[in-house]
């Protein structure tokens, strides 16, 4: 049997109610928050991802699946949501709209990784994006957002970690000093980190390997490393941040995975999920639109990894509730009586109730078993005197109760139902 590609998922009606639940949850908060919803392609231009997410990143070095159309045009499917979000507002003229413009997206992502415990080749992500503010009060909104929506599903254990990575202004002397800081010890460094040393330093902070993660505890911290503008902007976010009630913890290991961002980088992350225990992670990105071809314009944003969204919730317990059951099933005896229940159940659906009948012709006695199975409130038998009579038994399956109604006015029987 033919089956699913390696690192991808099949997610099946019972896990459904949780991606509804948060769905939900995240989109009804970014409206409260002013953000709308944005749509946009699944694979874009490779260059795209090239020049937005950074060619010296894992992701566009070892995760892109990219491939040539039939007219030998070289696409990627997005590994990520914010390239194509700041495409498609350039391309669509959307920086003259009221600014700053914030958008929200749901989508699926796709990165060649190795498949385990929330982390999939094909993912999902809730994300956000804030155009054309710079300020600290901005950062601090978006994460704000991100808080209320973790705290609205009602995960705990969830921390946020904040940190300042600078900009070009005062990276370069970072970088010299990190350099230096690695350079003495490039022994202890993995394959990936020594190359990383040449192309971007930075990196090796968020490398996974614990001799690399030993060897960054000691490195130099961005923080200690800001321009005087950068180390005013991530003064003015805790401020912002203590003034909003949202606790957070500095932590200068967070440089994040992608090459545009600056300033202000943040997750949160969730102790009780094992090893991918980042929910949320998120960026100032202001280089990135003018990178792109567009004016200087700065950008704001995070990511959650909806499938880690729902591990927490399951390891906090979070309850959803049951899922809806039908109210009514109608078992009918006999061809006649099959006609006239489907055309029943039909008024009863367009008139809102959940109601359900047989569609396999089955005996009376599998019918019932049936009904029991899909949990239906009340069933309705059906046969030629009903139909004669216009009136049936209507059995309360809790307590086995029956009321006689009748199946020709649904009005009434809808209010026997209580619907
Ligand atoms: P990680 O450090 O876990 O690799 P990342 O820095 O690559 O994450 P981002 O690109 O910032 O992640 O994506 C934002 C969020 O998307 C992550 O915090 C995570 O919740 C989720 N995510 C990223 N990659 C995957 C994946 N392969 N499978 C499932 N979720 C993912
Ligand atoms: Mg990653």
């Amino acid at each position: 049997m033919i089956q699913k590609p390696r690192g991808t998922m099949d997610i099946l009606p019972e896990e459904i109610p949780y991606w509804q639940y948060i769905e939900k949850t995240a989109k009804e908060t970014a409206a409260r928050y002013g953000f709308s919803e944005i749509r946009i392609p699944t694979f874009e231009a490779t260059e795209l991802f090239l020049r937005g997410v950074g060619d010296t990143t894992d992701v566009v070095q070892k995760e892109m699946y990219t491939f040539t159309d039939r007219e030998d045009r070289s696409y990627t499917l997005r590994p990520e949501g914010t390239a194509g979000i700041a495409r498609a507002v350039l391309e669509n003229g959307k920086l003259s709209d009221a600014l700053p413009l914030r958008l929200y997206y749901l989508i699926n992502c796709f990165r060649y990784e190795k498949p385990q415990a929330g982390r999939s080749r094909e993912f999902f992500q809730f994300g956000v994006e804030m155009f054309g503010a710079g300020s600290a009060a901005a950062d601090a909104s978006v994460i704000s957002l991100a808080d209320a929506i973790i705290k609205k599903i009602g995960l705990k254990d969830v921390n946020l970690s904040i940190n300042s990575i600078g900009c070009p202004e005062c990276r370069p002397k970072y970088h010299a000093a990190l350099v230096e800081y690695f350079k003495a010890n490039e022994d202890k460094l993995c394959p990936t980190c020594r190359e990383r040393l040449k192309t971007n330093p930075l990196r090796i902070l968020d490398c996974k390997n614990p001799e690399c993660i030993e060897l960054a505890a000691d490195a130099p911290k961005t923080i200690d490393n800001l321009c005087e503008e950068c180390e005013t902007h991530f003064n003015q976010l805790k401020l912002s941040l203590e003034s909003m009630g949202i606790a957070y913890t500095v932590n200068p290991r967070i440089v994040r995975g992608l090459d545009y961002y600056t300033r202000t980088v943040f997750e949160f992350i969730c102790d009780t999920i094992g090893a991918q225990s980042t929910v949320c992670g998120g960026g100032r990105y202001d280089g990135l639109i003018n990178q792109l071809g567009g004016p200087k314009t700065p950008g704001i944003g995070f990511a959650m990894g909806i499938t880690r969204l729902i591990l927490a919730m399951k390891a906090c317990g979070v309850d959803i509730g049951e899922p809806e059951k039908p109210l009514l099933y109608i078992a009918p005896m006999g061809g006649e009586a099959s006609v006239a229940a489907l055309g029943i159940t039909e008024k009863l659906r367009l008139s809102g109730v959940y109601a359900d009948c047989d569609v396999c012709g089955r005996s009376l006695k599998a019918q019932m078993k049936y009904a029991d199975k899909i949990g239906a409130k009340y069933t309705l038998i059906i046969g030629s005197s009903e139909l004669e009579s216009g009136r049936a038994q209507l059995k309360k399956m809790s307590d086995s109760t029956q009321t006689e109604v009748s199946i020709y006015d649904i009005d009434a029987l809808r209010l026997v139902l209580g619907a």
